[in-house]
């Protein structure tokens, strides 16, 4: 069926982007004879763009293209979502860390582009904070996350914190007054996501995100914010019970900031 599908292809849009026809449908693509995916053998049919003279296939408009190895993202990402560090993944698919970082890397710009396409008609919205670090924790952050229940991550920011009870004061001897970014970013959040209609949003009942929600929501009745039973998940982040694609997704941030952080050092 796909070895089907790939042979009767023809491009409707040239992939080279300095080509008029790479936006403008009804250019001409001549065949070109056939060539061979390296990791699975599989013929596919070469075609020439007669506006600019390049090459392309059905692979040229795939988003792994240039991919060595794209049967591996699938089982990355979930290895990641499972919370599973990159040197375990790297570890256990017998790859190199750098491999890992950056399948990971691509990951989160792939789901990152699929914001643009994402229907403004959604079940469930799903938001909440994830306590982290800049490299001290006299220096705390807040990651705000908002997703859906497919595990789309709809919006994600970070947010300058202050730092709670005795580091508070060695923070301030040390670096000075922090400034709390939280509530302007959360505020900022909700503005840019004014124009999605969930049929019901989720998070922890803590008051400003119910006064948010009032306020850009108004559609949606504040019972839709579903206080959460607490108990110890495991998961390092919380205290409290998550919904499942909250949970998924802040292992995903986690690993992007592992990732930042293993880039840097
Ligand atoms: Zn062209």
């Amino acid at each position: 069926m796909l070895r089907a599908h790939i042979m009767s292809y023809s491009p409707k849009l040239c992939s080279n982007s300095s080509c008029l026809h790479h936006t403008l449908p009804g250019g001409v693509f001549i065949k070109k004879g056939f060539f061979r995916i390296l990791r699975n053998h599989q013929k596919v049919r070469r075609f020439q763009c007669k506006a600019c003279g390049k090459t392309l296939s059905s692979r040229s408009f795939s988003p792994t293209y240039y991919q060595k190895k794209p049967q591996l993202n699938r089982v990355i990402f979930q290895l990641l979502c499972e919370g599973m560090p990159m040197r375990g993944i790297a570890r256990t698919l017998r790859i190199s860390k750098n491999t890992v970082e950056a399948k990971f890397l691509w990951i989160h710009q792939y789901i990152s582009s699929l914001k643009a396409t994402n229907p403004l008609e959604l079940g469930q919205l799903y938001f909440d904070e994830l306590e982290t670090i800049e490299h001290t924790k006299l220096k705390p952050l807040s990651v705000l996350l908002f997703v859906d229940e497919g595990y789309k991550i709809l919006k994600s920011q970070v947010a300058v914190a202050p730092p709670k009870g005795r580091l508070a004061k060695v923070s301030y001897d040390k670096y000075g007054p922090r400034k709390d970014e939280r509530e302007d970013i959360l505020k900022q959040c909700f503005t840019e996501l004014k124009g999605l209609r969930p049929q019901e949003i989720r998070s922890d009942a803590k008051p400003s995100y119910r006064k948010y929600v009032q306020e850009f929501f108004p559609g949606l009745s504040t019972r839709s914010l579903i206080a959460q039973r607490r108990s110890v998940t495991g998961t390092g982040f919380t205290k409290s019970i998550r919904s499942r694609p909250m949970i998924r997704c802040l292992y995903l941030i986690s690993g992007v900031q592992s990732c930042v952080r293993i880039s840097e050092g």
